[in-house]
């Protein structure tokens, strides 16, 4: 849990740095070009975009608040989800957290008895860019006895990489690649993610403070933050493919996240989304397309086209992840 508690303070502090490094090279290309640029080369934005909601590391993550479970977390957002119509949505499994999390199995069953679906999310969470594809494609075949076990008639066959690392070597993304296509998997994409799992822990501080104005902070800045990211996902978007392509959201299942869910589904209705099922959404054609590149840091799906193509990152707000990890202290 601390190993990977770091490692996702990592990834979250290295996809910022990446960003602003980005964002500096368009700020200095807008300073140069902004008098050539027309309203007619503006894309359009889709007036109908859609999006797949999706959480990762089932069946439990996240540190809980005093008082309350694993279980009542899974029975929360099961209920949220009903409550929207969000039947069918993925939830992608690492099998060793069923012993590892205290009530796993219970909240995995209440997970698949609500009508939701699992994937595969690797055994133990693999870092692929740390481990040979031999030893990452077996801790992908370890996970399946407890899929098979869970999922029973349900498709599970969709893989999610762990850390949305898809290899650091082109080598190894295709073997990869081809192991997981031999074996009958789609790889499920992420479009957006603006770390959710990041405000959890200062939640459960300022829940043990009861400090009522931080929690109203802290779910202002989760909002703004996931606006920001649906902004800026869908510029890339228009960057990579021309057009805004139907989004998957990666979410995790901690206890802050069950808690903000019915107003993060509001504002992306406010947006104008509609939701989709995962392969509704990666039926469109965009999603059959590959960098076919190996990628040190991973990320989301038009990410890693924008650092294969090294285009320029749109600009963004100030990174929150800072102010959010010192609230309650
Ligand atoms: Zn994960």
């Amino acid at each position: 849990m601390v190993k990977q508690a770091a490692v996702v303070v990592l990834l979250a502090f290295l996809t910022g740095a990446a960003r602003s490094a980005g964002a500096q090279s368009l700020r200095g290309l807008r300073g140069e070009t902004e008098e050539a640029r027309t309203d007619q080369q503006q894309p359009r934005r889709n007036a109908h975009p859609v999006v797949a909601i999706t959480f990762d590391d089932l069946p439990a993550v996240g540190t809980l608040p005093a008082g309350e479970t694993y279980v009542d977390v899974a029975k929360s957002l099961v209920s949220e989800l009903k409550a929207n119509g969000l039947e069918g949505t993925y939830g992608f499994v690492n099998g060793d957290k069923l012993a590892s999390r205290p009530g796993g199995p219970e909240a995995l069953r209440i997970w698949l008895d609500a009508g939701m679906n699992i994937g595969n999310h690797s055994w133990s969470h693999m870092r692929l860019t740390t481990n040979t594809a031999e030893a990452f494609e077996q801790d992908i075949a370890q996970n399946e006895p407890t899929l098979r076990q869970y999922g029973e008639v349900r498709d599970w066959r969709w893989f999610r990489y762990p850390y949305l690392e898809e290899g650091e070597s082109v080598e190894k993304r295709r073997a990869v690649r081809a192991y997981l296509s031999e074996h009958g998997y789609r790889i499920a994409q992420v479009t957006l993610q603006f770390a959710d799992y990041e405000w959890n822990d200062a939640y459960c501080r300022c829940r043990a403070k009861q400090d009522e104005a931080a929690i109203a902070r802290l779910k202002q800045s989760y909002l703004d933050a996931a606006a920001e990211d649906i902004t800026l996902a869908r510029e890339e978007e228009r960057l990579v493919f021309g057009r805004e392509i139907p989004d998957v959201m990666l979410l995790h299942e901690t206890p802050f996240t069950t808690l903000m869910l019915p107003d993060l589904l509001g504002l992306l209705r406010k947006q104008g989304f509609s939701f989709e099922s995962l392969s509704q959404v990666e039926s469109d054609p965009a999603y059959a397309d590959d960098t076919d590149a190996g990628s040190e840091s991973g990320g989301t799906f038009q990410g890693q086209f924008m650092d294969s193509r090294h285009l320029p990152y749109p600009p963004v707000e100030p990174d929150p992840y800072q102010q959010v990890s010192q609230l309650c202290q």
